[in-house]
């Protein structure tokens, strides 16, 4: 590539969630630093401190003292990673934007490969797990059945082992910013916004330090989050399953009739009664919960509050001239040169 071509090269930002990392983030900067070479073009590492309350804020100072490429926002609170990645996508600049976790479980050396795929034309290049024996055999079991679920539950197509772990080109991330939604299931959200996506394998290792932020109990309210913000079907199920019961309640209650009527039969049903009842009982309350999930989704929407709070924002300055602020088309023009 000529001169010319690299200084229409286009700014990529990598944006960190970090909660409680203080320990693996000077590796993390070491690896990055490694693949992060200057035929990228101007380069942003946005950390996004989810109210860590170890040292992570410090850490990443102290980074930025040495690397001036590094930006640091901190949350007032720990919002949780998917509104710290929020938080990432609304500060970053670049015409690419890549995702990822703090904790090495995606490897920084993939990047050149996103990059790659970039440049090729895709807007959008996914990092699809093929080995996740780092994770125990319960967990991986849960996420594959969980995965399996809400594809199948849901109307957009959600890719199965493919996490945050991605690149968005600028205009595939304006569109998932201008989704107006709380609930932010961001792999959904991704999957819905489409636009010409690659599916890329890598290895997934286990966490460098520290352990996992996800316990079983968060990872349910994902996976609830997950399916009710991309799908009704739970919902057409609890009424669908009604529907049966009545059927066949009628049916039964009219064998019953019919029997009284023809042998008189005498009270005999007390069992059959009390099943009947506990069952109707117990399928009324889970429809009426699962109801209740979506309504109480309606009121997070409806009170509009924001989806994370800044305490404190430090960008890295970016040196390029204006013309470096290139289009997707541009993009694509240099892609071929
Ligand atoms: N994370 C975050 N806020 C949270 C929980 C996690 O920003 O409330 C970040 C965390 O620092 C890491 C990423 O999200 O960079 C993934 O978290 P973790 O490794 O705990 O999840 P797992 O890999 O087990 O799914
Ligand atoms: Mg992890």
């Amino acid at each position: 590539m000529n001169s010319a071509v690299q200084s229409v090269r286009p700014a990529l930002s990598v944006v960190i969630p970090c909660f409680n990392e203080a320990r693996g983030l000077a590796e993390l900067h070491a690896r990055l630093a490694k693949v992060l070479h200057p035929g990228f073009g101007d380069i942003e590492i946005i950390f996004v401190n989810d109210g860590s309350t170890d040292d992570t804020r410090d850490v990443i100072e102290s980074l930025a003292q040495s690397d001036d490429r590094i930006g640091r926002i901190d949350l007032s609170r720990n919002f949780g990673k998917e509104a710290a990645l929020s938080a990432g996508m609304d500060h970053a600049r670049g015409d690419a934007v890549i995702f990822m976790d703090a904790d090495l479980q995606d490897p920084p050396e993939c990047i050149p490969a996103m990059v790659g795929a970039w440049r090729d034309g895709y807007d959008v290049v996914a990092m699809k797990r093929v080995a996740r024996t780092a994770d125990s055999l319960l967990r991986r079991s849960l996420a594959s059945f969980f995965y399996s679920t809400l594809s199948s539950l849901s109307d957009v197509q959600i890719p199965v082992d493919v996490g945050d772990f991605r690149l968005l080109s600028r205009r595939a991330l304006d569109a998932v910013k201008a989704l107006p939604e709380r609930n932010r299931y961001t792999k959904g959200l991704f999957a819905w916004v489409g636009f010409r996506t690659i599916e890329v394998d890598y290895a997934r290792p286990g966490r460098h330090t520290g352990t996992s932020k996800w316990p079983l109990l968060k990872l349910i309210k994902l996976a609830v989050d997950g399916i009710t913000s991309f799908s009704i079907a739970p919902l057409r199920l609890a009424s669908i399953t009604g529907l049966a019961i009545a059927l066949f309640s009628l049916a039964y209650g009219s064998f019953i009739l019919l029997r009284t009527l023809l042998l008189g039969d005498s009270v005999a049903g007390f069992p059959s009664l009390f099943i009947m009842i506990a069952f109707l009982g117990g399928a009324q309350l889970m429809a009426i919960g699962l109801l209740g999930e979506y309504v109480g989704r309606l009121l997070v929407e409806s009170k509009q509050r924001p989806i994370y709070l800044v305490d404190e924002a430090r960008l890295p300055i970016i040196h390029t001239n204006l013309i470096s602020r290139s289009s997707d088309a541009v993009r694509r023009h240099s892609a071929k040169a």
